[in-house]
């Protein structure tokens, strides 16, 4: 007996090795061979076939680099199939294709029970400060995992786990955008595209606002009517919603600018510059200035479903193996990749 709980405990302790990606203390990208995440009672073991590299992650490795941030397998856009449950799983089944959310939340906190899991301060983030994507393998909680149909590309479901359930979040969620809306998105990069057609699917009209040609270009493919560089945008008044994917001064004073009474600024980028605003400026036409965080299970469960009908298409522009992970980085850091890349730790 006490032997067969000291194997128990040594096989548990070892598990069983994988392949993953490390970002290391030193900002160096490794390849690295951990064991196989034990599965607790309510916790799926999902087989990663597809993870998207996001910018998130050159920050994450930046952090890392200088010490804000412990050493950490990255990837928190996963797509996958289920390979194990825990014994108290009744939400999902082994060999279901799922995709992920990178929110781990605590499932007690006061705002996990109002299912507001993208503010819990009590939980995990896959990617972040518990092992992601970057593996073969990912635990996930049973309750963070979304089956897909069966037929989905697992690399085009990866990213709508980020870019697809974010921008839901800031155009929806938050935003409300509805029928004959004018939603105006200021930065139309990987989450800015999702948004643009996010927005086209609920029926509004779509204005894109950014400084590269290519990338109004991109807009205008996804679905925007126009696109435009920020100095051509400071015509409109009436815009009903803007959708701030850049952050800066510029753009926050740019998009309170374009909007119109009752209109709303969601903004779903990070930015340390401030801009001079007064109660008065707040308050007039009604206009209201929100911040959206994250997303949920609910947001990630609509994009799927916009997915699945074709009317939103993450641009996944690149596929590569796990080892790739080094070069996919330094070549996303470098502006050489337009829309976004997969890696396929276990492509079958
Ligand atoms: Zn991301
Ligand atoms: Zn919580």
């Amino acid at each position: 007996m006490i032997w067969s709980r000291a194997k128990v405990f040594w096989v548990v302790l070892l598990g069983t090795p994988m392949r993953a990606v490390r970002f290391e203390a030193d900002g160096s990208v490794e390849s690295v061979n951990v064991p196989v995440p034990p599965v607790g009672p309510e916790d799926v073991l999902v087989q990663v076939l597809a993870v998207g590299v996001c910018h998130t992650d050159l920050h994450i490795l930046d952090q890392v680099a200088s010490g804000a941030r412990q050493p950490v397998v990255p990837g928190h856009e996963i797509a996958g199939k289920v390979v194990k449950i825990g014994s108290d799983v009744y939400m999902i089944n082994a060999g279901d294709l799922v995709a992920v959310h990178f929110e781990q939340p605590c499932g007690q906190c006061r705002h996990c029970r109002k299912k507001r899991t993208n503010l819990c301060r009590e939980g995990h983030s896959l990617g972040f400060d518990v092992q992601g994507g970057y593996a073969e393998y990912v635990k996930a909680r049973q309750d963070t995992v979304l089956p897909l149909p069966p037929e989905m590309d697992p690399a085009l479901a990866a990213p709508l786990g980020c870019s697809g359930a974010t921008a839901y979040r800031a155009v929806v969620a938050l935003g409300n955008a509805g029928e004959e809306d004018l939603v105006v998105v200021i930065g139309a990069g990987g989450v800015g595209l999702s948004a643009v057609q996010i927005a086209k699917a609920q029926g509004a009209r779509v204005l894109a606002v950014d400084l590269r040609e290519e990338a109004r270009k991109a807009a205008l493919d996804a679905g925007a009517e126009s696109a435009v560089s920020p100095e051509d945008a400071k015509v409109v008044r009436d815009a009903d919603i803007v959708v701030d994917f850049v952050g800066l001064g510029s753009t926050l004073e740019l998009g309170r600018s374009l909007l119109g009474v009752g209109g709303r600024y969601v903004a779903v980028a990070a930015g340390a510059e401030s801009v001079p605003m007064t109660a008065t400026d707040i308050m007039e036409g009604g206009r209201a200035y929100l911040g959206s965080y994250s997303s949920t299970m609910a947001d990630l469960a609509r994009v799927v479903s916009l997915a699945e009908v074709g009317r939103l298409k993450p641009f996944v522009t690149r596929r590569a193996p796990l080892e790739d992970a080094e070069k996919v980085l330094s070549d996303l850091r470098d502006g050489k990749i337009v829309g976004r890349a997969v890696l396929e730790p276990t492509a079958v």
